[in-house]
């Protein structure tokens, strides 16, 4: 017996996440001296100075395990976002509470997950390693949600079903009104999990968050990261929100060490750099205008945003301009692993880096 045969069969044929591709990665490849990275929707001002302060300040601590939960973390969010601490799970990422989420409600053989196609392929990857069905509903044409359809997929037998919104890839974000009523319609066992992670870019964001709605909605699950807006990607944390039953389930089974000692002051102080904040999303807003319309007159199809990126149709192969842009310097998003093999995404940057991305764009299309 080959010891692969041990191994679960869904295992088996697991294909990984594809992440995007690294600055280092792509300087060797080519022999660049300076590659951009506009792939993975990092924040494009770099570490917070009040983040890197309290890291220089912490690190002397990292030989002692963390407090277990994260409790100053979550006295923080508490305070940050109004909602009490008890309805607050911090995680290695957002990934960590899709995963908890997963295996605390669904049960392997038996329950299913409801996802749109195209999404963000974490949903379906840590079901599957779970032994959870996915169901998938194909987004409309325009990339709306089909939220008909999507109920109709719907049975006594759904966990939970994941809007992502603004969504990834596309940047939509459905008015709020319109996820009100769907957590209103799902059956009572079913969770509504909206995953907010770009939701801070959003303008005007209460026309689009569920977060004022938590404590009305019994069967609803935000998800919000610190990978996005607050800059520590490389850092892991997330959290969700959630009734205090499910928090409580959630935090009885996860990791005791899950968010380390590092993650957490940084996320604190993430918080507090009202500064950073406002920079970044005088940034992202701005860009996104400006890449939205440079895009448009270099002949692309350009999808509206709520998100710190951008989903364009080229007007040649996006296969092509992919590979060309890249031996340039400038990494972008392929969308194959979505499904979407004509489009591409590309991160709001600064001033700069965008207009670097044109310029090699302009060369590609029309040099
Ligand atoms: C980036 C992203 C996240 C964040 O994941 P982390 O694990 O917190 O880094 C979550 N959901 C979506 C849709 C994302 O694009």
């Amino acid at each position: 017996m080959s010891t692969a045969n041990s191994i679960r069969p869904e295992i088996q044929d697991f294909s990984p996440y594809t992440p995007g591709l690294s600055i280092e990665e792509i300087k060797q490849k080519f022999s660049l001296e300076r590659v951009v990275k506009l792939a993975s929707n990092e924040n494009p001002l770099g570490v917070s100075p009040l983040v890197r302060q309290a890291l220089e300040l912490h690190a002397s601590g990292v030989f002692r395990y963390p407090r277990s939960g994260s409790p100053d973390l979550r006295q923080a969010l508490s305070e940050h976002l109004e909602v009490p601490e008890g309805c607050i799970v911090a995680g290695n990422g957002s990934d960590e509470i899709i995963d908890l989420l997963i295996r605390v409600c669904a049960r392997p053989g038996k329950d299913n997950i409801v996802i749109f196609e195209p999404s963000f392929s974490m949903y379906r990857l840590l079901a599957r390693l779970c032994g959870i069905e996915t169901r998938k509903v194909r987004l409309d044409e325009d990339f709306h949600f089909p939220w008909f359809r999507m109920l109709h997929e719907v049975d006594e037998k759904t966990a939970m079903v994941f809007v992502t919104t603004p969504d990834n890839p596309t940047g939509y974000a459905p008015p709020v009104r319109e996820l009100e009523s769907v957590a209103a319609r799902l059956p009572e066992k079913t969770l509504l999990v909206v995953d907010e992670a770009y939701m801070d870019f959003a303008v005007p964001q209460q026309d689009y968050s569920l977060l004022s709605r938590l404590a009305d909605l019994p069967n609803l699950v935000i998800l919000r990261t610190f990978s996005k807006l607050f800059g520590l990607a490389g850092l892991r944390l997330g959290y969700g929100l959630m009734p205090e039953w499910l928090a409580d389930a959630l935090i009885r089974v996860k990791p005791p060490f899950s968010v380390n000692i590092l993650a957490e002051v940084a996320g604190m102080a993430a918080l507090q750099d009202r500064p950073y904040l406002e920079a970044t999303l005088e940034c992202v807003v701005k860009g996104r205008e400006l890449l939205s319309k440079e895009l448009h007159r270099l002949g692309c199809q350009v999808c509206p945003s709520q998100a710190n990126f951008l989903l364009f149709r080229p007007p040649l192969s996006a296969e092509l301009v992919f590979q060309t842009l890249l031996e340039s310097g400038v990494i972008i998003r392929p969308l194959k692993s979505y499904g979407l093999d004509e489009y591409l995404r590309v991160s709001i940057s600064t001033t700069e880096e965008n207009m670097l991305f044109i310029r090699e764009l302009e060369a590609v299309l029309h040099g």
